[in-house]
């Protein structure tokens, strides 16, 4: 079996170009122009590249894009303050602070200073609360985008042996409560599962969110399994700098009916729901529908 390509790039462009759609009908009928504040604090250079992207992004989907850039030794307080500032702006519908931060400031308590409405990245305690319980949550971004893969590849998930490799707050847990409001049978592994390959191999779905260069196998896929490889790994191979998801994609793709490539699968997707995100923070706050095919 040779599997096919699950084209991220493409879905992504596509959705949002959608989204463009919506902020000018929002512009047009309603004379509203969603705003996504982005807020940096420090000087990583890895961050500085996704903060550009996201900012690029943004304007072009005809939104407006306001980026604070913020010292390395900003304290609590001040951070705190921009953040109530951005709450409190009428103008602004989504609010995301890049991480990770400088070591002396706690995450938790940042991103928990967001009002949940405008927290487009879905990290907020009671967005994680309402994901979980099915409410009207803001959806973290990386695992909504596999989400849509799936959808768009699969059609309906129900039934389905999914099974989330990696736990993380960010990806691994969301990705599972989502493939569970799905209906599908949701395992999730770490690294303190036994005997993970003969888990892979159950799954109809397998979500590979490890940070662990091409660690999954071909032998490890069920024949015909849809993979999405969350993973972003860089390696140094034949002397030279690649990107490697977690899943070995020569073997796998030999076996799995369905792939997401790395790079070109996974990560177009997550600034396309940054920016979906951003449009259904906008709609809610003005008790207007959230555009369907952008959300859950
Ligand atoms: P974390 O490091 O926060 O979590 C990794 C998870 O993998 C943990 O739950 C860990 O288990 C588990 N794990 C580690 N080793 C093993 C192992 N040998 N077997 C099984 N499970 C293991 O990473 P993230 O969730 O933030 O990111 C995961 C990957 O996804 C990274 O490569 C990251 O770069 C990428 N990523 C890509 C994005 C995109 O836009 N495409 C966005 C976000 C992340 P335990 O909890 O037991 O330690």
């Amino acid at each position: 079996m040779t599997a096919q390509i699950i084209d991220g790039k493409a879905f992504a462009a596509q959705m949002r170009s959608r989204v463009a759609g919506h902020v000018v009908r929002l512009n047009e009928e309603h004379g509203i122009t969603p705003g996504l504040a982005v807020v940096l604090v420090g000087d990583d250079p890895a961050s500085e590249v996704y903060v550009r992207n996201k900012g690029r992004h943004t304007i072009q989907a005809g939104m407006s894009s306001l980026e604070y850039k913020l010292p390395t030794e900003t304290s609590h307080a001040d951070l705190l303050a921009l953040i109530e500032r951005l709450n409190s702006d009428p103008e602004i519908h989504g609010i995301l602070v890049q991480l990770p931060l400088p070591e002396h400031l706690n995450a938790d308590l940042v991103i928990n200073a967001i009002d949940p409405a405008k927290d487009v990245d879905g990290f907020h305690i009671s967005n994680v609360g309402f994901l979980a319980t099915g409410q009207n949550a803001m959806v973290p971004c990386t695992p909504l985008g596999c989400l849509m893969l799936l959808r768009g590849h699969l059609g309906d998930l129900a039934g389905l042996e999914a099974v989330v490799v990696g736990r993380s707050n960010i990806v691994g847990k969301p990705m599972a409560q989502l493939l569970l409001c799905d209906s599908c049978t949701v395992t999730i592994a770490h690294s303190l599962t036994r005997d993970l390959a003969s888990i892979c191999r159950r799954a109809d779905i397998l979500v590979a969110a490890v940070g662990r260069p091409e660690m999954i196998p071909g032998d490890w896929i069920k024949p015909g399994a849809t993979v999405i490889d969350v993973g972003i790994n860089r390696i140094a191979r034949d002397g030279k700098q690649q990107l490697v998801g977690d899943v070995d994609f020569s073997s796998a793709a030999g076996i799995a009916g369905a792939i997401t490539p790395v790079p070109g699968g996974v990560g177009p997707m997550t600034i396309a729901c940054l920016l979906a995100n951003t449009v259904t923070a906008c709609c809610r706050a003005h008790g207007l529908p959230a555009p369907k095919g952008l959300t859950l």
